[in-house]
């Protein structure tokens, strides 16, 4: 029997669903696939495993070829039957495959043997999934060659590709040698043949990883029930430290029935856990009022909180209640406490001291039973230098103090909040399909969001009305969302500057918008990633 006699229609068996090679089960793959797969594998596990795993692909596939041939054919000689792992390779179409040369002992020591690979179907993989290389791709092939070689041999044999279409020659090649006879500058190249010692050290470290995120989770899951707990009351998911420091300080001050000093820039969410501490306390199944005291002129705020007698002033025809009166039992959140006039700060003492109030126009005393939380934006202790907040007031409605820190410092919790939003958006807009391209996110974690929340949810609001089939793309985000990461400032362009330093800085950002991610990052740049791990070895 000679190599050149096997043809696969004698030894293929087809029938529906099957592909039988006398009692092996073969499957027909698709390059495209195989291609996809390729760049999934790399951006999966890194390029350092995929080689390995494609070796040992390749490799499994030619042992179990070398034991087949064996099975079916009688070889004239040991040589025969390593020249059918070539025929075979070449019948199923991976590469043609041509012996151009073959050595070795009896024994089978000093193995040598050239061959050449023409229309690399793994070459022409790789040029799909990532253009062209600057190295040998093939590690399928030379998986093959050597598992088959190392079958027949019963030693282990390597092959080692030395041209590459991928990288421009004509054709592939590679050689095969024992495993001791190839020099030391290739045992890195050997080294993705023992996947297998590698895997189970990756098993070991995940084990000891897992351990450890165990013993992580079981603390998470504590803080997890404070959190559960938030989102009940009104939070979405809260991911950032320094707001889950805050809720728990929030839960903790809810059980009492202190006034509270909620501080923070706008937008932040003062409102929302001023209602959230309410819905905790005792007074939860009351009303709970807010008042922007920044928004009323004094006479006005003032008959909107402790109400007014008829005829007390133009315009008040009747008697009535005021905020305070219709809270009771309940709390009363006074929004830009900061705002109030002195006259209004020293009522605002009596409520807090005496637990009563006045109507405008009258001079009888009622009894109020209502939880005060008030929130500024200023800083107060500020104010009292200056003389425009009354220090005895402060520390009435400071008994408890809690600091709303801004959107910016709590990162973490930009795209939950995001995500929030934008599905309540889906609702109240009607776009039941509503989502964010993936690339505005690293726009909306890059900016500063000066307005915090509520600036979020304007700009998500804006861009929902703007968007396309229910796609918000960035050129829908307002333009001061997306001026923040202009690649370049003029001061960078200045002519002083070398082109590999203007090309280092802009791979960097690039990097940096993509979370460091190489392959986006090539794509982006329009170079091979091989190009792009070049440079930054380079730089
Ligand atoms: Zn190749």
């Amino acid at each position: 029997m000679k190599p050149e006699d096997i043809h696969l229609e004698e030894i293929l068996d087809f029938s529906p669903g099957r592909i039988d090679l006398k009692g092996r089960r073969l499957v027909l793959h698709d390059i495209h696939a195989f291609a996809q797969m390729r760049k999934d594998l790399v951006e999966m596990v890194g390029i350092e495993q995929t080689r390995r795993l494609l070796t040992r692909f390749g490799f499994s596939w030619g042992y179990a070829d070398a034991a087949a041939m064996t099975r079916i054919f009688k070889w004239d000689s040991l040589a025969d039957w390593l020249k059918a792992g070539p025929r075979m390779h070449t019948l199923q179409g991976v590469t043609r495959s041509v012996v151009k040369s073959l050595d070795f002992d009896e024994d089978g020591e000093n193995f040598n043997m050239h061959l050449d690979w023409h229309h690399s179907g793994e070459a022409e993989e790789h040029l799909i999934a990532f253009g062209k290389s600057d190295h040998c791709v093939c590690r399928m092939l030379v998986g093959y060659a050597s598992g088959y070689a190392t079958f027949c041999l019963g030693k282990n044999i390597y092959f080692i590709e030395n041209k590459c279409r991928a990288k421009g020659d004509r054709i592939c090649s590679a050689t095969g040698k024992n495993e001791n006879a190839w020099p030391d500058e290739f045992k890195d190249q050997l080294a993705n043949f023992k996947e297998v010692d590698h895997i189970q050290k990756k098993i070991k470290d995940l084990t000891i990883l897992l351990k450890r995120k165990d013993r992580q989770l079981a603390n998470q899951n504590k803080r997890l029930g404070l959190l559960d707990h938030a989102k009940k009351h009104g939070f979405v998911e809260v991911h950032s430290r320094s707001f889950q420091r805050v809720l728990d300080l929030a839960n903790r001050t809810a059980r009492y029935d202190s006034s509270v000093l909620i501080t923070g820039e706008s937008g932040a969410g003062k409102e929302v856990l001023a209602r959230y501490i309410h819905k905790l306390s005792a007074r939860a199944d009351n009303v709970f009022t807010a008042v922007n005291c920044g928004a009323l002129p004094e006479t006005l705020l003032e008959s909107e909180l402790f109400g007014h007698q008829a005829g007390s002033f133009t315009g008040a025809i009747k008697n009535r209640a005021g905020l305070f009166e219709q809270s009771q039992k309940g709390t009363i959140f006074l929004d830009e406490i900061g705002d109030i006039t002195p006259a209004l700060q020293l009522k605002l003492l009596r409520v807090l001291q005496e637990k009563e109030i006045m109507r405008v126009g009258e001079s009888k005393t009622r009894k109020v039973d209502v939880r005060i939380i008030a929130a500024t934006n200023k800083i107060l202790s500020e104010e009292i230098t200056k003389g425009s907040f009354r220090e005895d007031l402060f520390y009435r409605l400071a008994v408890l103090e809690i600091e709303v820190p801004p959107l910016r410092d709590r990162k973490d919790d930009i795209l939950p909040l995001a995500r929030h939003f934008i599905q309540r958006l889906a609702k109240k807009l009607n776009l039941p399909d509503l989502h964010l391209d993936p690339s505005c996110l690293d726009y909306l974690l890059a900016h500063n969001w000066p307005g915090n929340v509520r600036e979020l949810e304007n700009a998500l609001e804006r861009a929902a009305v703007l968007s396309r089939n229910n796609l918000i793309l960035p050129e829908f985000l307002p333009p001061a969302i997306t001026r923040t990461q202009s690649l370049s400032s003029p001061a960078d362009l200045s002519p002083n500057r070398t082109l590999a330093e203007v090309e280092k800085q802009y791979i960097g950002t690039v990097l940096k918008i993509t979370g460091q991610n190489k392959s986006k990052a090539a794509k982006i740049l329009d170079i091979s990633p091989a190009t792009l791990w070049r440079k930054l070895k380079k730089y």
